[in-house]
């Protein structure tokens, strides 16, 4: 029989490519979205492949699998699946680790400049034809500036190798790398305190699991100068949100640029997006053609390895039964 894989982010765009792939390799592909919510329970329970985007897959959800053998994740973060379940289910799970790190990194370093440089407010003052110069604005030079990187991982390396480019000090915080990473980039290995008290930029790129959730609380924001900006491409959740938009209303540091958040889309009314200290972009971090494409062709070709009973080149976990 035909195997069947269900597409679940298809409302998000075009799925030729992976169509494409599948289809020439004989597999059905059949997208979530032409299926009516009441009908998906049956979908799922008919799926020998999930491909998925940041919607989650709970131990509950999974549980109604029927014959599935990989949840592929069509993109980096799997904070949204409950991975020891699937194994529990004989389910492997994968993702695509390395489709984005240039993005990431850029869009990180592109929010730092943005504050650094006060691109926006400036962007207004332009606009009104208003050349006078912020003296208020407390402009400093980047190269006399420190770079605080928390998660050397791919695009934490990425970010700090870009931030040395631009002259700035880097230091990063990372308890799980050898020294050896940190010396590979040209930063300095310090401890988290130390990195929220010297850092003119932090930017956050940790994986969201219970570690990591709420890392950047009231404490840790209070670590921070009152100069500092924090930016967030890595999970929403990594920072306590309300906390970080209370310490930008009293000073706490200067301000921040958000790619992610807590809840995404947020609620309009969220203070987040109504302090002009704040930047906020929609979770596009990852995006440029080039990243889109690559997610899809090698998500596709990983479910095309599962289902023809190959290991997967993207293995997140170690299936403890094979269903098939
Ligand atoms: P990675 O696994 O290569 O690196 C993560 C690093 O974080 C690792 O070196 C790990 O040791 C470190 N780490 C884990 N726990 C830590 C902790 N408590 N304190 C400090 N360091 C810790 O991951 P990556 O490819 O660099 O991606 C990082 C994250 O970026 C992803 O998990 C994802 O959530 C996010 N991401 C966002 C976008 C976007 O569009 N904004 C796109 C891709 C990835």
């Amino acid at each position: 029989m035909q195997q069947r894989v269900v597409i679940t982010y298809a409302k998000y765009g075009d799925t030729s490519v992976e169509s494409s792939i599948l289809e020439e390799a004989g597999f059905e592909v059949v997208l979530a979205s032409e299926y009516a919510e009441a009908d998906r329970p049956a979908l799922w329970q008919s799926a020998d492949a999930l491909m998925v985007g940041i919607d989650v897959w709970d131990r509950e959800t999974i549980g109604t699998l029927g014959s599935c053998k990989v949840i592929c994740r069509v993109g980096t973060g799997v904070d949204a699946i409950d991975i020891p379940a699937a194994e529990d289910h004989g389910i492997w799970v994968t993702n695509v680790p390395d489709y984005s790190i240039d993005e990431v990194s850029s869009h990180a370093i592109a929010l730092m400049m943005a504050q650094a440089r006060y691109l926006f407010p400036h962007r207004n003052l332009g606009r009104s034809g208003n050349w006078r110069y912020r003296a208020e604005t407390p402009i400093r030079r980047l190269s006399d500036q420190t770079l605080g990187v928390i998660g050397l991982g791919r695009i934490g390396k990425a970010s700090a190798r870009k931030g040395r480019g631009l002259g700035l000090r880097v230091i990063a915080y990372d308890p799980y790398i050898p020294d050896s990473d940190f010396d590979s980039v040209g930063a300095e290995k310090v401890d988290f305190d130390t990195l929220m008290r010297e850092s003119d930029y932090i930017t956050l790129h940790v994986p969201l699991y219970d570690g990591t959730r709420k890392l950047i609380d009231a404490r840790a924001l209070s670590l921070m100068k009152p100069t500092a900006f924090l930016v967030n491409t890595a999970r929403g959740e990594v920072v306590d949100v309300p906390a970080l938009v209370e310490a930008v209303k009293n000073g706490v540091l200067a301000g921040a640029a958000l790619d992610v958040l807590p809840v995404e889309p947020p609620d309009p009314d969220d203070p987040v997006l109504h302090d002009d200290r704040i930047i906020v972009t929609p979770h596009i971090g990852w995006a440029s053609e080039e990243a889109g494409h690559d997610s899809r062709v090698r998500a596709s070709e990983d479910i095309r390895r599962v289902l023809s009973g190959e290991r997967p080149k993207y293995p997140l976990n170690e299936p403890k039964v094979r269903v098939w």
